[in-house]
């Protein structure tokens, strides 16, 4: 089993618990507006398409492809498995629904743009942080 790597710790906050903390129960959460069924990330008070105010966590399918990436081959801070992949991935629920995160559990030159992928989590203290890794059953 390999070393965690560091990673910054985000402050949990009420507003945004349900994201950080979803994965305790393995749901990747995001906001949702009632009225218009619109999912909203980062979270915030009021719905960007209807300014609706009804938000409600609910969650995804943690189903995802990459959008794009990068690897990070500069060991900024002590960690096990550099070069990593830093990338940005679109929720299969809705176009625009995007998160940066890391893929993991493949070799970093294996990632392409269009991959599928899915989540699965790495707790570290209270937060349990959505990463994503190849989706066989989609590949
Ligand atoms: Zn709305």
């Amino acid at each position: 089993m390999a070393e965690k790597p560091f990673r910054l710790l985000p402050r949990v906050t009420d507003r945004n618990r349900h994201f950080w903390q979803g994965g305790k129960e393995g749901r990747l959460q995001f906001l949702r507006c009632r009225a218009c069924a619109t999912w909203v990330h980062p979270p915030q008070p009021v719905c960007p398409e209807c300014l609706g105010k009804d938000l409600v966590p609910e969650p995804v399918s943690g189903r995802a492809q990459v959008l794009t990436f990068t690897l990070n081959h500069q060991p900024w801070v002590p960690a096990p498995d550099h070069p990593y992949c830093i990338a940005i991935v679109e929720i299969e629920e809705q176009e625009g629904l995007r998160l940066m995160t890391n893929v993991v559990h493949c070799a970093p030159e294996e990632v392409a743009i269009g991959m599928p992928v899915r989540v699965v989590f790495e707790e570290q203290e209270d937060v349990w942080f959505p990463l994503f890794e190849p989706d066989e059953d989609r590949a």
